[in-house]
């Protein structure tokens, strides 16, 4: 079993590191909050002064933090402190050039690294389902395999330092976009006096079909467990969809790739979030359509 350090005890942080105690592992933990510190070690974990003291004797360091900027402080205060042959692992969803420069810090001090965005939410977090889009050397994957296994269930290597990251955003990218596009049609069935219940039977088995009509239907009925039934309690709150949606788009402009759905996908999230429903269900967004209409 390993010695963990785990910093970043926020809504995912927290109940993966429980996961990581719960499988045998022995986690020293930080953050900055002394309720969520309170909470890690009624979990079983051992807490630190410092994100430096955590990582003293790790085998393995886990960051779970906001953005790039929290990621690349808390790498720049750790890394000289960790032993050789040590690991480093961020879960954090940051943007592929800071996930890149966290990358070549650990190159320069030795040690090995691994990016790790997760998708599958608080839920999945809790129950160590969540799904891990992996960058790094080969090396370093095959290290932080075993750990992340306990975590999640599906692990995947999508190429070296940053490509974690990248997979993440691509994929979100497609999920807003995917989400807008079935708010529409809903919207249009309702004016076409189409039930809800009926254009779903159809796409559902049709060309329409995709993963946020079928698992994560935005009206209330076809879909029992998706938070249209629950007054659109998240789930994956708009704000965190339209986070991801504005790192694709600043990697699209950093790349060079043309991305006007994404773009405009990210406007819609970004009016639907400043109309003060950032802690709503991204898919509550089908809301926004509808007023869309009234507006003309
Ligand atoms: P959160 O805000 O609940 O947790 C972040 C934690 O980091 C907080 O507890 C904060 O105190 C701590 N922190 C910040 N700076 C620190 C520092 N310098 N030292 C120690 N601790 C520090 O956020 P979250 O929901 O747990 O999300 C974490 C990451 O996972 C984000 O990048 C987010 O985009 C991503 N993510 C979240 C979800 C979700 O459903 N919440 C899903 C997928 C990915």
């Amino acid at each position: 079993m390993a010695n963990i350090a785990f910093i970043g005890l926020g809504n995912m942080g927290g109940p993966m590191a429980a996961n990581l105690v719960k499988a045998g592992h022995k986690l020293v933990a930080f953050d900055l909050v002394a309720a969520s510190r309170n909470q890690a070690e009624s979990d079983g974990a051992t807490i630190a002064d410092s994100a430096v003291a955590s990582v003293k004797g790790a085998d393995v360091v886990i960051t779970m933090l906001p953005a790039g900027k929290h990621v690349l402080s808390v790498w720049d205060e750790v890394i000289s402190s960790m032993g050789k042959g040590a690991l480093i692992i961020d879960c954090s969803t940051i943007d592929v050039e800071s996930a890149k420069q966290a990358h070549a810090l650990a190159a320069k001090h030795g040690i090995a690294s691994v990016d790790a965005p997760v998708s599958g939410g608080t839920g999945g977090a809790r129950g160590a389902t969540l799904t891990f889009m992996c960058g790094g050397e080969d090396k370093a994957f095959a290290a932080a395999k075993p750990i992340l296994e306990k975590m999640g269930k599906k692990i995947v290597h999508c190429g070296g330092a940053g490509a974690g990251q990248a997979a993440k955003i691509c994929n979100n990218m497609i999920l807003g976009i995917s989400m807008i596009a079935v708010s529409e049609a809903f919207a249009l069935a309702e004016k076409l006096g189409l039930s809800h219940q009926a254009l779903f039977d159809v796409a559902s088995t049709s060309s329409g079909q995709c993963w946020s009509l079928t698992s994560y239907c935005p009206v209330p009925g076809p879909v029992p467990a998706s938070p249209a039934n629950n007054d659109y309690k998240p789930g994956f709150a708009t704000a965190l969809m339209l986070k991801d949606l504005t790192l694709a788009q600043n990697a699209a402009a950093t790349a060079g790739a043309a991305t006007p759905l994404g773009k405009h996908a990210q406007e819609i999230y970004k009016a639907f979030d400043m109309a003060g429903n950032g802690g709503v269900d991204f898919s509550g967004v089908v809301r926004h359509v509808r007023s869309l209409a009234a507006k003309g």
